[in-house]
């Protein structure tokens, strides 16, 4: 079966929103497209003497509520349809935070593990010198992603800044911290998800206290998260999970010891003394909360009747199959969704944006307080639409993001 294009998913998922929200069709149809989009070619010297030829993208999808913003990715598969989704997203993803952003993306065809370090840096550079009069602080603002790194992100400011003539921190976020990044940038998709964790636990009266936690992934959203659950609520995580497969212990595990050993010898499977279960058995577990932090489409109508957590987070982007969401839905568990529950990492983002431009840092403790506020209130708006409209969490998100664009559209002369 071929995989599905993530642009008609996008644009389907939008759809479904627009009869919730009886969308004209002038105003739908604007928003089912990209605003605008550029295609570059990048020629880089190569470390034997060759000049390669890089393809990449930068799709800006609509920027009403502001500068457009959104990550770059550097994959040997990528494609336009899968930038423009994700530039879709994007675009809800920063209205349902209500942030001043709109939504962008981009990538190149690359796998910048077969590139040196100088290649890369060359590569960085050349992408900037193709796109740089097409974006900046006030324009559209790019971010680390799939393989792109925060000093992938420094040369490219370094890059922009060189051709714009003075230093202009705030035209990528995600650098490092010594040259404009900002502090809580590491683990602020998970925090993020934390945050909203807590407000569906009260709203189900769930005692996070003595919950307990299963989490798919342990890379850095997973990781983060493992250790949050226990310093913020005290909950227990029961078991976690790698591409190796996963670790269980009904009393708890310890995270610490699970951690040091994923770090020795890249898997949580060789920790002692617990019993070992698979990525599927780890998504079944009687538990209070499943976070997913690893692939898409690891829900799906065939296992979906089996899950029994009461909260299902996704940091993770698109872990839940629609056919999926859908039985989850009427089997009463709540389903905080990807572009609400890992919205933290975009939110800090837009926090280092602010921060390049006012000329002042912030303390890790104002970054922590500054989420915590945007997310519980992006969580308690789009529960009151999924109690309003009668819907799911996820087409509550959408609708709630969508009409924030529409409005801005509209007092904008748009349409
Ligand atoms: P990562 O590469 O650091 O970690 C991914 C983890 O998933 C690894 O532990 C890997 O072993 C595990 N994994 C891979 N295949 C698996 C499988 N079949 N079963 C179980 N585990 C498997 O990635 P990350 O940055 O933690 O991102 C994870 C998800 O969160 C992705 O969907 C990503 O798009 C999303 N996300 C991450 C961020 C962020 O800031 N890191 C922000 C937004 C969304």
């Amino acid at each position: 079966m071929s995989k599905p294009n993530p642009f008609e998913t996008a644009q389907k998922q939008l759809d479904v929103c627009a009869k919730i929200l009886n969308l004209d069709a002038g105003v739908h149809q604007m928003l089912r497209c990209p605003m605008r989009e550029l295609h570059v070619s990048i020629p880089v010297k190569m470390d034997d003497g060759s000049t390669k030829v890089f393809q990449g993208f930068r799709v800006q999808y609509n920027d009403a509520l502001g500068p457009t913003k959104g990550g770059i990715r550097f994959h040997p598969e990528e494609t336009v349809d899968t930038v423009r989704a994700l530039a879709a997203w994007m675009t809800w993803k920063t209205s349902l935070l209500d942030l001043p952003l709109g939504g962008g993306k981009g990538g190149v065809i690359c796998n910048p593990k077969e590139l040196s370090t100088g290649e890369q840096e060359r590569l960085c550079r050349g992408y900037i010198d193709a796109i740089w009069q097409f974006i900046g602080p006030d324009k559209d603002v790019p971010a680390p992603d799939v393989y792109t790194t925060p000093q992938m992100m420094a040369w490219m400011m370094d890059e922009f800044s060189k051709l714009s003539g003075k230093n202009r921190f705030g035209v990528i976020t995600g650098k490092p911290i010594c040259v404009g990044g900002s502090w809580g940038r590491g683990d602020a998709t998970a925090r993020g998800g934390m945050f909203t964790i807590r407000e569906a636990a009260r709203e189900l009266s769930i005692d996070m206290k003595t919950a307990t936690v299963a989490i798919q992934g342990y890379g850095n959203a997973g990781c983060h998260a493992s250790f949050l659950v226990q310093e913020m609520f005290g909950s227990k995580v029961v078991a976690i999970s790698d591409s190796k497969g996963g670790i269980y212990n009904p009393a708890g595990l310890d995270i610490q010891a699970a951690c040091g050993i994923k770090g020795e010898t890249t898997s949580v499977v060789n920790t002692p003394n617990v019993q070992k279960i698979s990525n599927e058995e780890l998504l079944e577990l009687d538990v209070d909360v499943l976070i997913l932090a690893a692939l898409e489409n690891v829900v799906t109508a065939e296992n979906a009747p089996r899950i029994k957590a009461k909260i299902v987070a996704e940091l993770a982007n698109g872990p839940t199959t629609p056919e999926a969401d859908e039985i989850l839905h009427k089997k009463g568990i709540h389903v905080i969704p990807d572009f609400l529950c890992n919205a933290g990492g975009v939110t800090v983002s837009y926090f280092e944006m602010v921060q390049n431009m006012s000329m002042y840092t912030w303390t890790l403790e104002d970054v922590y307080e500054r989420l915590d506020v945007r997310m519980t209130n992006a969580y308690s708006k789009v529960l009151e639409a999924s109690k309003r409209f009668g819907i799911d969490m996820r087409q509550a998100a959408y609708t709630v993001a969508v009409e924030r664009v529409v409005e801005a559209m509209t007092s904008r002369g748009w349409v």
